[in-house]
């Protein structure tokens, strides 16, 4: 190429440069994640922190499921999020399957004053990806503003065993919320395919 051909061609880099800062659709997809866990960990609080950025202390439980939307920007991409708070109940176990359909992650959450409910996402885990498939979960000790029963390290080996990342939050503080959303939803725009 000589010095007149880039000096003509210079408009037009110019050009594509504008056409894709401004005028380029950006990719766009619409996903569906669970979050899953016992009851009272923390799920509808966690959701209602990251989709309205509020808390509430009174304990509503929830019966059915609760879909919630919002809009995730990762890199170039739009990612509409439909949040599905799915109930807690143990006796509803079965009914689960049908929320699980057509997921692309979950959110599995567990409450760091209550071990228990840590141990019961091994089962969480395995129902929604025997109904979703080897869809990316990410792993949430909840209430990290509270005195803790789960250490840090005992947290991490959890995720590390089921092969999951994950993360201390709090929907009262606000504390890693949004980390955790935007960690999710990375995982789950890789995992398309
Ligand atoms: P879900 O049944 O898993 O949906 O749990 P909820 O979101 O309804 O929360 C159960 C109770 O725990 C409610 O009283 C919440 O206010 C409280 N809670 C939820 N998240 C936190 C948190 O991060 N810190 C504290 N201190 N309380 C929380
Ligand atoms: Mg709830």
């Amino acid at each position: 190429m000589c010095e007149k051909d880039v000096a003509k061609s210079e408009p037009l880099y110019i050009h594509a440069v504008i056409c894709r800062v401004f005028w380029m659709p950006a990719r766009k997809y619409i996903l569906k994640l669970c979050l899953l866990g016992d009851g009272a960990v923390g799920k509808t609080s966690l959701v209602r922190r990251f989709v309205f950025d509020v808390f509430d202390d009174k304990y509503i439980m929830s019966f059915g499921t609760k879909v919630s939307k919002k809009t995730v920007v990762i890199g170039e991409s739009n990612v509409d999020l439909m949040i599905w708070d799915i109930l807690g109940q143990r006796a509803h176990r079965s009914l689960h399957a049908a929320y699980y359909l057509g997921a692309t992650g979950a959110l599995c959450v567990c409450d760091l004053t209550r071990p228990e409910t840590m141990e019961s996402l091994t089962s969480w885990v395995e129902g929604f990806q025997s109904t979703a498939g080897p869809m990316p979960v990410v792993i949430l000790g909840n209430k990290s503003d509270l005195p803790r029963a789960v250490s840090h390290s005992e947290l991490k080996s959890f995720g590390a065993r089921s092969g999951s990342d994950s993360l201390e939050t709090s929907a009262k503080t606000g504390e890693n919320v949004e980390a955790a959303f935007d960690l999710i939803t990375h995982k789950m725009t890789e995992a398309i395919p």
